[in-house]
């Protein structure tokens, strides 16, 4: 009697200072709370078991036997609560619980004070065992109490192992406790069971030892609980955050990742499957990866992701899980987007521009009834050529071709027949060049043939070629068969000449040519004479 009436003392004073240690100590946990309310009712239990186990008086008996089985199954609440707690760290005691939780220790409650009238939960009270305690005699209402608490503590434990099960290796620690603590009430009830003769219930006293592991389990677990205290910290990032475990599963996400995939349309909370693959995207974990992933969103708008993966290590080094920071870059590739759009389209632009410039460029050395280059592209590569052939030893040579009494053409067939003359004269000396060569019209019905790497004879040969060709190709302008003769001068280049002395010597044999009787080639004498030096044009 002493013994157990120590033992309820014992467990009445760890109770105490159980509770008072959680409410004081600094370090707070979801557990605190939970925690001193056990302790707090474990050490009203102890206290009542004790007046229980001393007592001889039916009439003190009686209450504190029915005062203490309500505690008893009352204590059961907060320890299922500690349970779903363990297994899932973001529940919390929500007054839906509270009320669910009361039912069946208030209806007990009921029996109990009713019982003299039907006796269904205590039928009565009698002295029992050889201390002579007063011990409720239980009814079937008492059995059934016993088999709902029951139910509720199993119901508690498999929570807790499911967690266990399922929680990332090195963070099981704080379940492991959970159990273990289990084990103290367990152990008492199966002891007063085995007696020979019925004691008080011994409850309190495996409660009390439920305590102190609960209280010990709580700061050895402390730094597991860290992401719990931590989580408004976690919910302010305004970055994605997600938690996830080895396999890839999420176990965290914070408020910015939650309100992305409600944006998206998404389920806020995709578990059971690696995260990839829930959210349909295509990144591996590995060990400090960036990466850009596009997020495709119910409407099937995406929304684009630049992804940190960081591995997250246990205290011995072995990777437990990945810490995922994703940002939304939608808005920032649009704006590249756009910038690329519009550097192209100026691309385009300057392209464009480009091309009609070159096409001005063109159209500003070409003659535009003939096609043939102008007389200022034919300046541009006299003052090339010359220098070049002087500086190589090479020859150059240039026939100033006219057509022979071109004015009657005009004057016989009308200006438009003459324009296709002139066409037809073009086509005529254009067919015949060399690569190299430039064929040009040089004013009115005068064109030049440039004959880089051509001497003398050999331009007068080309050129006489072309003369008998043309006399034999009449044009055909108006309905008429116009038969078309030129005559040219041929003056090659002599050392220390210009363009304009070129061009000179080449007018003054085509005047020659004009003198002699026209449709013939003349060739420019070597060292004209100074008295008939005249300006190109001047011949025709
Ligand atoms: P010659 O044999 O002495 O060279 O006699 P010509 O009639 O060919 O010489 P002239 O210089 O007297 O006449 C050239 C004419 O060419 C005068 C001008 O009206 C005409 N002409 C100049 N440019 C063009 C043109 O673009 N189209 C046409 N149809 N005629 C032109
Ligand atoms: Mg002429
Ligand atoms: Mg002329």
């Amino acid at each position: 009697m002493l013994p157990l009436a120590l033992a309820f003392a014992l467990s009445a004073v760890v109770a105490v200072a159980v509770t008072a240690v959680h409410l004081v100590r600094p370090e707070r946990s979801p557990l605190t709370g939970v925690n001193a309310l056990t302790g707090a009712m474990t050490a009203v239990l102890a206290v009542l078991n004790l007046v229980h186990t001393l007592t001889a008086d039916p009439a003190v008996a009686r209450p504190v036997a029915i005062a203490s089985t309500l505690l008893a199954s009352a204590v059961v609440a907060p320890v299922f609560c500690l349970s779903k707690i363990v297994a899932d760290r973001s529940w919390r005691v929500h007054r839906r619980a509270v009320l669910l939780l009361a039912t069946e220790p208030l209806l007990a409650a009921g029996l109990m004070l009713t019982d003299p009238w039907h006796g269904l939960f205590f039928a009565g009270f009698e002295p029992a065992g050889a201390a002579g305690t007063i011990l409720p005699v239980t009814g079937p209402a008492y059995w059934a109490h016993m088999v709902y608490l029951y139910v509720l503590l199993s119901a508690g434990t498999v929570l807790v192992v499911r967690a266990l099960w399922q929680a990332p290796r090195g963070q099981r620690e704080l379940h492991g406790w959970t159990l273990t603590a289990f084990v103290p009430p367990i152990v008492a009830n199966v002891v007063a069971m085995s007696l020979p003769v019925r004691i008080v219930d011994l409850t309190a006293i495996g409660l009390a030892g439920s305590l102190i592991i609960a209280y010990g389990a709580m700061l050895k677990s402390l730094p597991q609980q860290i992401p719990v205290a931590y989580r408004q910290v976690f919910d302010t990032i305004s970055d994605v955050v997600a938690v996830i475990d080895r396999s890839g599963r999420i176990l965290n996400i914070n408020a910015s990742a939650r309100a992305l995939l409600r944006r998206a349309g998404l389920p806020e909370r995709p578990s059971g499957t690696p995260i990839a693959e829930s959210l349909g995207l295509d990144f591996v974990l590995a060990e400090n990866a960036d990466t850009e992933q596009t997020l495709t969103d119910v409407l099937g708008r995406g929304v684009d992701l630049h992804l940190r993966i960081s591995p997250l290590h246990d205290r011995r080094g072995h990777c437990i899980g990945w810490a995922l920071v994703a940002r939304d870059i939608t808005e920032a590739n649009r704006r590249r987007r756009e910038a690329e759009e519009s550097n192209a389209r100026l691309r385009e632009q300057l392209e464009t521009i480009e091309a009609l410039r070159a096409d001005l460029a063109e159209q500003a050395v070409r003659d535009t009834l003939t096609g043939l280059y102008n007389r200022r592209h034919l300046m541009e590569v006299l003052a090339r050529e010359i220098p070049r052939a002087a500086a190589e030893g090479t020859s150059l040579s240039l026939a100033l071709v006219d057509v022979d009494h071109f004015k009657r053409i005009n004057d016989t067939y009308g200006h438009d027949a003459g324009d296709v003359v002139l066409t037809h004269v073009a086509g005529l000396l254009a067919g015949e060049v060399r690569h190299g060569d430039v064929v040009v019209r040089y004013g009115g019905e005068e064109f030049v043939l440039l004959l880089p790497g051509a001497g003398a004879e050999d331009a007068r040969a080309r050129l006489d070629d072309l003369r008998r060709r043309t006399g034999r190709t009449p044009a055909e302008a108006e309905g008429h068969s116009l038969p078309v003769t030129f005559s040219a001068g041929v003056a090659a280049l002599a050392p220390g000449q210009g363009p304009r002395d070129l061009l000179r010597a080449a007018d003054r044999a085509l005047y020659e040519a004009k003198r002699l009787g026209r449709d013939r080639v003349e060739l420019a004498a070597a060292h004209p004479p100074r008295a008939l030096e005249a300006g190109p044009g001047e011949a025709a």
